[in-house]
């Protein structure tokens, strides 16, 4: 039951219609016995300030932020956490005593995943990655971070690629660059790379039969991640199995950059298995 001395965490983004967060931070709070609430607030860009404003001021923990909100909010924070700032990116925002902290938990929720589910960590790995959006953003600075030898982007816009792989030299060490999107320059670097990870939203349902790179470039040596949670087992995932290739869900990273910020929100750490169980329960 919500009551006044109930804590509210809010998903502020435009549409919200597929989003698991409520469901899985809702499970936790009730499994644990915490006195928060977790709700979906479709919010349009031009109504971002004064939502935002006013939330400051009422019994809100916090809240995560989703397309297209994540950039724009940043103008609206009192602090932003340094690995936030280098992304340039905001999906998770602590409140406490009226001010506003921005985090981006997308990218550790992304090595926790590739952790447990590829057994790796990104230290002196090559990495090819499809896309150059906002998440394709968090996951390539936070690899760069975490020493990557290598992180060459594909993506079907080309300038958006070249502009993330300059901001990653430029911002963390110049370990980036970008390669064209057609199956012989994607089959000659991809022999290289150790790790091949899709942040496109290719593959996601309705279009579950599609994939951004050519089954004939895996390898059975390759850790394969797809970000795409929705189908869990994308075309991607499936073809690199067949494959032999190591494979890491969508599902992990959502997951744990929602523990991330669970934690960010109550203070406490959450239970992964009820978390994870909670959201395949949607897919
Ligand atoms: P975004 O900022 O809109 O970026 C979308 C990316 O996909 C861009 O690189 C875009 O290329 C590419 N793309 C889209 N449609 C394409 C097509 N038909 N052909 C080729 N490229 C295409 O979105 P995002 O926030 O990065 O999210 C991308 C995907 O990741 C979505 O499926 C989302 O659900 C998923 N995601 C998962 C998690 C998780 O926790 N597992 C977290 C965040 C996002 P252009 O630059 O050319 O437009």
């Amino acid at each position: 039951m919500i009551t006044i001395t109930t804590k509210l965490v809010a998903l502020l983004g435009e549409p919200l219609g597929h989003s698991l967060s409520p469901a899985m931070h809702n499970r936790l709070y009730k499994e644990m016995g915490l006195d928060f609430y977790y709700l979906p607030i479709e919010v349009a860009a031009d109504n971002l300030e004064v939502i935002f404003s006013a939330m400051k001021k009422m019994n809100f923990a916090g809240c995560n932020i989703t397309i297209p909100h994540k950039v724009a909010i940043i103008d609206l924070l009192d602090e932003l956490d340094p690995l936030a700032a280098t992304i340039g990116a905001v999906n998770t925002i602590q409140f406490n005593n009226g001010k506003a902290k921005g985090f981006n938990t997308d990218g550790y929720g992304f090595l926790r995943s590739l952790e447990e589910e590829g057994g790796i960590t990104p230290s002196e790995k090559k990495f090819l990655i499809f896309g150059s959006g906002g998440a394709a953003r968090a996951i390539a600075m936070t690899l760069a971070q975490e020493n990557a030898a290598q992180i060459l982007l594909c993506n079907r816009t080309k300038e958006k690629a070249s502009a993330l792989a300059a901001d990653i030299n430029h911002k963390i060490r110049c370990c980036a660059d970008v390669i064209e999107m057609d199956t012989a320059t994607i089959a000659k670097y991809a022999a290289e790379a150790e790790v091949l990870i899709n942040t496109t939203s290719i593959g996601m349902s309705p279009n579950n039969d599609l994939s951004p790179c050519p089954a004939a470039c895996i390898n059975a040596d390759h850790i394969v991640a797809d970000i795409v949670y929705n189908p869990h087992n994308t075309t991607l995932l499936r073809q690199a199995a067949k494959k032999g290739a190591t494979i890491v869900h969508g599902l992990g990273m959502l997951v744990w950059q929602g523990a991330a910020a669970f934690t960010l929100f109550t203070e406490k750490e959450p239970d992964i298995t009820l978390m994870r169980k909670e959201a395949a329960s949607f897919l």
